[in-house]
């Protein structure tokens, strides 16, 4: 097997961003006492073994949100923290092997064109069985104090019920999963999205009424650290949307499909199959 290394990127004090061979990001956040790992990867390898290169503090694993992506890495730890409205997607999600090698096979050859990766990396994704990982739920406001620095959870459902932002005001980061990056989806639903849409909306106005604690979004896809006047463009992108005022129209880009609309640095996915 080719031996590929994750690449590790330090974005801002004592923080590091993990790239999950750039199909999602994870983060490594160390104050004075602890740190925290936020999102865990699709499930490639022991995200615990390359935690220890970078602290030897205690860490404790913060969940943005169930998605395979997200929660996968969860194989080799024992316990985390997620809000518990994602726990059955994370249940339908966790250590299943072919739907990890589905994501891994569909998205690498977009992100690694040419570089012939995919068979190393299906090779890495464990076929072994583990049971459902253990988890402490996130209640809207919880804090972890890190020493010197303090993590701050905000529920922010949308993309998925239990979807969460976590605040870090001491280096003025919002860790925003897949609640804002480059193209967010809503996932499809038999009656609609209108509704999710809506919650999503108001998710985003929560988080841009606290846009004076921080300046960068670290996102959990694609570029490392964004501005947050991306986060005012998917307000107005949403509201638009729900007031009539932006109409989306249907798109097939890569394996993307559904119907998609654009506005500044936003890029919203709603009534999204894929
Ligand atoms: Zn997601």
């Amino acid at each position: 097997m080719k031996s590929i290394k994750k690449e590790v990127t330090l974005i801002s004090d004592n923080t590091w961003l993990i790239s999950d061979y750039y199909l999602d990001n994870y983060f490594l956040v160390v104050g004075e006492k602890k740190a925290v790992l936020i999102d865990t990867g699709c499930g490639i390898g022991n995200v615990l073994d390359e935690v220890r290169e970078l602290t030897d503090l205690p860490v404790e694993v913060l969940l943005t949100h169930g998605h395979l992506d997200h929660c996968g890495g969860m194989f080799t730890i024992d316990s985390c923290y997620m809000h518990p409205d994602d726990e059955s997607i994370a249940r339908e999600h966790f250590n299943k092997t072919d739907m990890i090698k589905w994501y891994i096979e569909t998205r690498v050859p977009v992100r690694f064109p040419g570089e012939g990766h995919v068979e190393a990396l299906t090779a890495m994704v464990s076929d072994e069985d583990y049971p459902f990982f253990q988890y402490k739920p996130i209640k809207d406001g919880d804090t972890w104090d890190l020493g010197g620095r303090i993590i701050e959870a905000l529920h922010t459902p949308g993309h998925s019920p239990g979807s969460v932002c976590f605040l870090d005001k001491a280096n003025r980061i919002l860790y925003s999963g897949d609640t804002v990056n480059i193209g967010i989806i809503i996932p499809n639903k038999p009656e609609g999205t209108e509704k999710d849409l809506a919650i999503y909306r108001d998710s985003i106005a929560k988080i841009w009424n606290r846009q004076e604690e921080f300046d960068k979004l670290a996102i959990g896809h694609d570029g490392g650290l964004i501005d947050k006047g991306i986060v005012k463009d998917y307000l107005d992108l949403a509201t638009g949307i729900l007031e009539g005022s932006i109409v989306g129209q249907y798109e097939e880009v890569g394996i993307r499909k559904g119907v998609v609309a654009r506005l500044g640095a936003a890029e919203l996915w709603y009534r999204c199959d894929a």
